[in-house]
């Protein structure tokens, strides 16, 4: 069969959500306009923002890699490696191709572990967390660990944004997610145009947040990418409300391929709305007495900080700086 848009080549792709097969340059081309939209629309970055890109390894942080290193120059992209010390899982190497790719397009890369910031692995803390009895899953420890990390490395290395490889479906499933909590705050948050709560806050931004998962896969797949044979051990504790959304989300998507590009548009609709309306001026975040990071209106510590004295650790020195 051959591509829809050049009638030339043929198509590799079923895109479903548009009812099109793409061969895989239209698809690419396809991806990159979608993107480089996203970013325009909403100023996500400017072309003379330095950007730090947030990498994991896997295939998400490929396609983000691969695609931004066509609409920005690479000499204002860093990317970031944190290596969470997960036993039995090799972060680095799990991560190498990106160090190769950053090498050869002229990028930064800053490599830095939980270990070399806050002192401990995050298989030690999940140790010490089980042994004091505290319930917390890996996943939203592991989260607040490297939130706390990209935003330090990225403000100590005067970065203008965080850029994260969430797709379509990570976001929507969050839409959800805050939507059973009625968590309005957090729905305002998620929107791009949310106001930034602190000045020591570099905006984190995500430039796949109207690509499908599907696509994203399809895209690593079709372009060679070598898929990770071992997942985090972890992977199996994630929050079970985010899992159970996820499946039911493949459900509907299957029914009605558009659904999620729908949920997301809801939301951009009436969070503008609600931003254009409100005045949600809020005053700065305090910032932790202990480690000097914005910390919660109303909070005595930082989240990280409290959890670290739960855990017995002495919690970090403020102005603590990321070694990378
Ligand atoms: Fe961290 Fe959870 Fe991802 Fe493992 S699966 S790296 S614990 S967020
Ligand atoms: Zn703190």
């Amino acid at each position: 069969m051959l591509c829809d848009v050049c009638s030339a080549r043929e198509a590799v792709v079923y895109q479903r959500h548009s009812g099109r097969a793409l061969c895989f340059k239209c698809f690419r081309e396809d991806l990159l306009r979608r993107v480089s939209a996203e970013v325009r629309y909403y100023r996500l970055f400017t072309p003379n923002d330095r950007i730090l890109i947030a990498v994991s390894g896997g295939k998400d942080s490929f396609v983000l890699l691969d695609l931004i290193k066509d609409i920005h120059r690479s000499e204002l992209i860093g990317i970031a490696i944190i290596d969470e010390g997960i036993e039995g899982y090799d972060r680095l190497s799990q991560a190498k191709w990106a160090i190769d790719m950053a090498e050869k397009f002229g990028m930064e890369v800053y490599i830095t572990s939980f270990k070399d910031s806050i002192g401990f692995t995050l298989t030690e803390l999940i140790e010490m967390a089980e042994k004091r009895g505290i319930r917390i899953t890996p996943c939203t420890l592991c989260g607040i660990i490297k939130r706390r990390i990209l935003n330090r490395l990225a403000r100590h290395e005067h970065f203008d944004r965080v850029i994260t490889a969430h797709n379509l479906n990570d976001e929507v499933q969050t839409i959800v997610m805050d939507i059973l909590r009625l968590d309005l705050a957090r729905l305002v948050q998620l929107h791009p145009l949310s106001p930034l709560l602190s000045s020591n806050f570099v905006r984190r931004v995500k430039p796949l947040r109207r690509i499908f998962e599907y696509e994203v896969t399809q895209y690593a797949f079709l372009s060679g990418f070598k898929f990770q044979e071992e997942d985090c051990p972890y992977i199996k504790a994630l929050p079970s409300l985010r899992a159970r959304i996820r499946s039911r989300m493949f459900e509907m998507e299957g029914i009605k391929p558009s659904y999620p590009l729908n949920i997301i548009e809801w939301h951009d609709r009436v969070v503008k709305k609600i931003l254009s309306r409100w005045d949600l001026k809020m005053p700065e975040l305090p910032l932790c007495p202990l480690c000097g990071e914005p910390m919660s209106y109303g909070r005595k510590y930082c989240a990280l900080c409290e959890l670290l004295m739960k855990l017995g650790v002495s919690a970090p020195q403020a102005g603590h700086k990321a070694k990378v």
